[in-house]
């Protein structure tokens, strides 16, 4: 066998020496035959560029509208919102089947997954965890282990009430009143004499998130969190405690917010890597041990409705706080610490374990594009849901198979966007941001490289009243004038729609940087992104009533929030345009000035730093910081003078495209579109937050600190958090000093990507 198999091998090498030899005859002969160079067949090259540059609007506005099908949606959304889909469940599986069947059945898209193997959070069983009120007499008050069904729904597969990755306990104690869980709640708290070592801690939702609750309770000596919903904050109407769900989309009583408490985003167990087969992971007792900052709450915690919160508010004594905490409640707030007579103690009790090794799927549908193939913009939702997810994030789900069924359609009729587009169905995002982030950790210098634009649609549909894009300050302009390209269903443009919704507000975009799975791509990667929904009137509810909970379910979305699915169908329209203006464009559609004017109010609003209470210990970092404050005032000054040069460059290639002039360089423009693609990126800076090597945007990147200051820089904030509270040591005023110094360097890194040529 080994003889022959030898032979064998000698035979083909001598076929193959013996047609390359062929080959290359073939090839001088036509090499000596060939006619001196020609240049018309460049020029037919740059000729088929220019045509195809110049070449916008492959369809209208008005096409788009008539294409939108909402019975397509709505198939979608019940399909998709009939099981509850977290990750780790069956309901979660078939979901990535079912995006994978829909996209392939459409003409024009390539269909591929990119998988990654993560940990989530899980309750162990199902209702294994509760609170109880215990009486002196052995009475036993329990909360509810799940939320009544108000509905007959029949979904199977419930998740009980979590905020998983917070650990397992069984603890017992008076409870304390801790409102929205801040730090200044607990020292309030703490000013009135409330012992708060060794009690359970029930707070309310809002301010700062799950986890950093949980953290402050425990720094507070704190064991255990409970988090409810007040009606005070959106959740129902105060005083109108009966007009809820299933009558109305308000909160019930009963309706708990789930939820991750995790801290940090992605898998924490592969920080800056992807969760690769092969990928180092960090064991979860060290993680759990980091406490500076931490990724965990060393204490357990459990959400539970207003109504259950009322029964332990009912039995707290203590100061009555009800003017501090302003609550939506019929109840005397009390400070806690000390039970009504009769009650004897309180006791949590949290089951909730980490499944790791669960595969996180997301799908992609790739439509190339036919002049720039190796540029793309990404448009994605995640699949994942806490419950039926009717809201979050399944209407965005039914929302973006529409939008690819649109591009098909156009795909179909000829249509070719200049540059691919990418469509993302993101996995495990409602525990951490983790599909999304891992994918961007897993190709940062493809996307870093290549994407010219990501656009977020998470909950596409949270309310009836109006559209809302919000956008870094490079994509606003650009997402507005999507608007402005599309008809309005009653007359007009979206955008005087849109215009009409917001007059007696500020209707400026603000930039997202909280967490959905934009994040990873502006915090992390720094390309620039746009992220939309349709939301509620802000006078009634800032967010939506029923988020997370049981009861976000196909009913509510169909009879009360978007009836006959009309909010569904705006987004997926101007989803469509969005798309066709990043891809079709021949210059991109940046606001450069935009931006430089973001970082200079940044920087007019923050304090200075004479007013950063420098100790005596820090004092030469201190004026080294003042004279650097200087430079940056300077350096942002070079920058608006580059800017508005730029801005004018792009005005007048416009201007020559528009009047179709012959002799503009396909290639010049390429340059110039991949210069302003990257300018966002030089922001992107390995010590843009002290507290998270994972978060690389010096200017929009979330905060891990909890500060009252809103505007200025995210690192340096985080910095001035921390030192006020640990200002003798000299080393953090040492990495403030550091950090102003990498801000000053990156205005003038910005102003050199902004220049026209040379190093
Ligand atoms: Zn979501």
């Amino acid at each position: 066998m080994r003889q022959s198999g030898q032979s064998r091998r000698l035979l083909i090498g001598a076929a193959i020496g013996g047609g390359l030899l062929i080959a290359l005859i073939f090839f001088w002969i036509g090499y000596a035959a060939r006619p001196p160079p020609d240049t018309s067949g460049l020029q037919a090259l740059a000729d088929r560029y220019r045509a195809l540059g110049r070449r916008e609007r492959g369809f209208t506005g008005q096409s788009v509208r008539a294409a939108v099908r909402r019975d397509e949606i709505g198939r979608h959304l019940s399909s998709l919102a009939s099981r509850p889909h977290i990750a780790g469940t069956p309901g979660h599986r078939a979901t990535a089947e079912y995006f994978r069947d829909v996209l392939s059945g459409l003409p024009g898209f390539e269909v591929f997954t990119r998988n990654y193997s993560v940990p989530v959070g899980m309750t162990v069983g199902q209702g294994e965890s509760l609170f109880t009120i215990v009486y002196s007499n052995g009475t036993v008050v329990e909360s509810q282990r799940q939320e009544k069904e108000l509905v007959k729904l029949n979904l199977t597969d419930q998740v009980p009430p979590i905020l998983s990755f917070t650990p397992s306990g069984n603890v017992s104690g008076p409870v304390v009143f801790a409102n929205y869980g801040r730090e200044r709640d607990f020292e309030y708290l703490q000013q009135l004499n409330v012992t708060l070592s060794g009690a359970i801690a029930l707070m309310r939702y809002g301010g700062v998130g799950r986890g950093k609750k949980l953290v402050n309770a425990a720094a507070y000596g704190c064991i255990g969190g409970i988090v409810y919903s007040d009606p005070a904050d959106g959740w129902a109407v105060p005083g109108r405690l009966d007009d809820v769900y299933p009558n109305s989309w308000w909160l019930p009583p009963t309706g708990v917010q789930r939820g991750s408490a995790k801290m940090r985003q992605a898998d924490p167990q592969t920080p800056a890597y992807p969760s690769l087969p092969f990928a180092y992971r960090d064991e979860f007792d060290e993680i759990k041990q980091q406490t500076d900052p931490p990724v965990f709450s060393p204490i357990p915690g459990y959400p539970v409705g207003y109504g259950d919160a009322m029964k332990l508010l009912g039995v707290l004594e203590g100061a009555n706080i009800s003017s501090y905490v302003k609550g939506g409640l019929p109840i005397d707030y009390r400070a806690g610490g000390s039970f009504a007579p009769g009650v004897d103690h309180a006791r949590l009790v949290v089951n909730n374990r980490i499944l790791e090794g669960v595969n996180a799927v997301n799908v992609f549908a790739e439509m190339k594009g036919d002049l720039e193939p190796d540029r793309y913009v990404l448009l994605g939702n995640h699949r994942d849901a806490w419950g039926a997810g009717a809201v979050d994030a399944t209407s965005g789900s039914a929302v973006l198979l529409e939008i690819a069924r649109m591009l098909g359609q156009f795909y179909s009729d000829g249509w070719r966007p200049r540059r691919s587009i990418l469509l993302c169905s993101w996995d495990v995002e409602e525990q951490g941001i983790t599909g999304s982030w891992e994918w961007v950790e897993d190709r940062l210098p493809q996307i870093r490289e290549k994407v010219v634009a990501y656009i977020n649609i998470d909950i596409a549909v949270r309310g009836n009243y109006s559209i809302r894009t919000n956008a870094d300050p490079l994509l606003q302009e650009a997402a507005l004038q999507a608007l402005k390209n599309l008809p309005a269903q009653d007359g007009g443009t979206m955008f005087e729609e849109f215009k009409r919704r917001w007059l007696d507000q500020d209707y400026r975009l603000s930039v997202p940087i909280g967490s959905s799975d934009y994040s990873a791509f502006i915090q992390t990667a720094a390309v620039p992104i746009i992220d939309a929904s349709y939301v509620a009137d802000p006078k009634y509810s800032s967010y939506y009533p029923l988020y997370h909970s049981m009861y976000e379910t196909l009913p509510v979305m169909e009879s009360i929030i978007d009836p006959g699915l009309r909010a569904h169908g705006e987004v997926a329209i101007w989803g469509v345009e969005m798309l066709r203006l990043l891809s079709e464009t021949w210059l991109l559609p940046y606001d450069e000035a935009a931006l430089i004017a973001n970082i200079r109010n940044r920087f007019n609003s923050a304090t200075p730093p004479s007013q950063w209470g420098w100790p005596a210990s820090a004092a030469k970092y201190d004026k080294y910081v003042n004279d650097t404050w200087k430079e940056f005032d300077s350096a942002l000054t070079a920058l608006e003078a580059e800017s508005a040069r730029l801005g004018s460059a792009v005005q007048q290639l416009q201007e020559r495209i528009d009047a179709g002039s012959e002799d503009i360089d396909p290639m010049s423009v390429r340059g110039f579109n991949d210069r302003r693609m990257r300018v966002m990126q030089t922001l992107a800076d390995p010590g843009a937050l002290l507290r998270d090597k994972t978060l690389r945007n010096l200017v929009f990147s979330s905060q891990t600190e909890e500060t009252e200051i809103s505007a200025g820089f995210p690192g340096l904030q985080d910095l001035l958090a921390v030192a006020k509270k640990r200002s003798n040591e000299t080393e953090i005023w040492k990495q403030i000093a550091q950090h102003v110094s990498a801000l000053v360097f990156r205005m003038h890194s910005l102003r050199y990507q902004l220049q026209d040529s040379g190093l």
